[in-house]
């Protein structure tokens, strides 16, 4: 293998889970990669550790208080980082010349912005916010392809389906349709998460502590209960449609609870290809660090006769209507996923804060996606970002009123 080149990165989101991750790549290959921008919404002591390690040229906060207090401990600390704040902070360190490669890893809707303007400035975008796709899909393609930006999936299982397809529909997926690629379907594999098995009549009973318990994956509290519910699979069957160029009905949800197939690709010819390997991000986000050559990531072997074994079920969508919901948003096309994210947001934040319960979280959404029923199908981004302010809206009354 040659040597990779030099790359300099800006990791938005740096002091979350996928964020520690991929500084940890980082820190497995200091010759390779350089660290320019990174950025936290809170944790200011994480930032600071990390500015300690990674020495950046920029920190990125969320409110002008938290910048006063973070440059006092930078200060202090003798580091020559440059703290900023705000949103227009975050597209600046996306788009800087210096920097070729975005980690595009805050978490929800906020994180749309930045990664849409890292897209726009061409960047290698190493995207694990798939709200960003959720919210603004074809916008975010659209923009992808006008400037000429490198987009690698850092989800898990788009990373698996990427790997496996053919390069020239990866790279290029809207040159040409899937079925031209020679791809029948799309397998998106699912854990089905820690409620897979528990009983139905419970489910209502589903404390936030339970909830935020995966049993393969350790991750931000979020993405966890969202893939408790599987809305997670839901907004990743909506990230598909746009990476790949997939219709709805060529993709497919495995339960797969082992967690090692991370997803799979069917051609016509009845080949099924799949990427396994250990429940780790730091596969995925090596990949896309390093891509296309590969790099050593830090993740433990996969020892297959340890795992034993592999299950595949179908999805139960009594027991997870968010799956469902996501499927019928994305069939609705235009602004309905945003509106389902939006929604999704809101109750999730409400659940964990004790003050909806388990099954309130698909009611919530599907009684937003009611109300907000649009099916404007050239959506620009304010109109977008309207259709998520007015669901979070709908979702918050209904919180109140019922
Ligand atoms: P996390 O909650 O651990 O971290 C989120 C990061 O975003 C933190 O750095 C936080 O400070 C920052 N942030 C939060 N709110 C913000 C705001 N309003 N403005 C700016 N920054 C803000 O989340 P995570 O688990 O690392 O997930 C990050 C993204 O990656 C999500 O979109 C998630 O869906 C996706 N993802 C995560 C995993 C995983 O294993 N954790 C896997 C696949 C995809
Ligand atoms: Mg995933």
């Amino acid at each position: 293998m040659t040597a990779p080149t030099l790359r300099t990165l800006t990791v938005l989101g740096a002091t979350g889970s996928i964020g520690v991750n991929t500084l940890d790549v980082v820190a497995r290959h200091p010759d390779q990669y350089r660290v320019f921008a990174i950025s936290g919404a809170t944790q200011l002591d994480r930032l600071l550790e990390q500015c300690k390690q990674f020495a950046p040229r920029y920190a990125v906060v969320l409110t002008e208080q938290s910048a006063e207090t973070l440059r006092g401990m930078v200060r202090a600390a003798g580091l020559e980082t440059e703290v900023l704040c705000g949103e227009a902070a975050l597209e600046q360190v996306a788009c800087a010349p210096e920097v070729d490669t975005v980690m595009a890893a805050i978490v929800g809707a906020a994180g749309m912005k930045p990664t849409l303007a890292a897209a726009q400035c061409g960047k290698r975008v190493l995207l694990a916010n798939k709200e960003t796709l959720v919210l603004a899909g074809k916008l975010f393609m659209d923009a992808v392809t006008a400037a000429g930006a490198e987009l690698l999936p850092i989800d898990s299982e788009h990373n698996a389906i990427f790997q496996v397809l053919p390069r020239a529909h990866r790279e290029h997926p809207y040159h040409g349709t899937l079925q031209q690629a020679g791809v029948r379907r799309i397998l998106l594999t699912a854990s089905g998460g820690p409620f897979r098995t528990r009983p139905l009549e419970t489910l209502a009973a589903i404390t936030p502590e339970e909830a935020v318990r995966h049993p393969n994956w350790s991750m931000g509290r979020k993405i966890s209960v969202d893939s408790a519910t599987m809305m997670n699979k839901g907004l990743e069957v909506i990230e598909a449609h746009w990476l790949f160029n997939a219709r709805p009905d060529e993709i497919t949800v495995v339960v797969h609870p082992q967690s090692i197939v991370h997803s799979m690709v069917e051609y016509v010819d009845g080949s099924v290809l799949a990427q396994l390997g250990a429940p780790d991000m730091r596969t995925p986000i090596a990949y896309g660090m390093a891509y296309p050559q590969r790099v050593e990531s830090g993740v433990e072997k996969l020892d297959l006769f340890k795992v034993g074994r592999l299950d595949f079920e179908e999805p139960d969508l009594k027991r997870f209507p968010c799956l469902r919901l996501a499927f019928e948003a994305l069939r609705q096309g235009g602004p309905a996923t945003a509106i389902a994210n939006a929604a999704n947001e809101v109750a999730v934040a409400a659940f964990l804060d004790h003050q909806l319960d388990w099954n309130g979280i698909p009611a919530l959404i599907e009684h937003t996606l009611g109300v907000c029923c649009s099916n404007a199908s050239d959506a620009s981004i304010d109109l977008l970002l309207q259709a998520d302010a007015h669901a979070r809206e709908v979702a918050q009354q209904w919180l109140r009123e019922r």
